[in-house]
């Protein structure tokens, strides 16, 4: 891609809870009772990363890149989904600038575990953590994620050229 400004792309995930799995998100785990039905491992921060980035990259969508059909990607680690739109993102040019999450979630509270979950990005984006923001909130109660029957991520992510 020969552009040479920056590139914003949308991303949104969201994952049925259940109980019996344990609930990832950023790569942090949390003791909680309930957590994403998925074939991978259902961390809905690194989705919606990784979708954004595509989206960004006009490059399709993660479902197109990462098939719940294609058994390798059964219980799969998604910090290695966001591994790779993140190379794939290097490979055409391009590096996450800075990003914005809404985490949706009813409980539980995510406050005590925002900056490890910052860290967690960071680490694999290659972010300070005043290019991220995570805010968490609930979804006061309404429909299924106010049930606590699901969660949800919207990230926006800005690409920059490498310089
Ligand atoms: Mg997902």
């Amino acid at each position: 891609m020969d552009i040479k400004w920056p590139r914003t792309g949308l991303g949104f995930d969201i994952h049925r809870l259940v109980e019996g799995r344990p609930l990832i998100l950023a790569g942090v785990p949390l003791d909680f009772d309930k957590g994403p039905l998925g074939h991978s491992d259902g961390d809905v921060i690194f989705h919606a990363l990784s979708d954004a980035i595509l989206g960004a990259l006009g490059l399709g969508d993660i479902g197109m890149h990462f098939s719940d059909k294609d058994p390798a990607n059964k219980d799969i680690d998604s910090r290695l989904i966001l591994e790779k739109c993140r190379d794939m993102a290097r490979d055409n040019g391009f590096r996450v600038h800075q990003l914005d999450l809404n985490l949706i979630i009813e409980a539980p509270r995510i406050a005590p575990h925002r900056d490890s979950m910052l860290a967690s990005i960071g680490r694999t984006l290659d972010l300070e953590t005043g290019d991220m923001s995570l805010k968490a909130r609930t979804h006061e109660g309404l429909g299924e994620i106010g049930r606590g029957e699901a969660l949800a991520c919207q990230a926006v992510v800005t690409l920059v050229p490498i310089a």
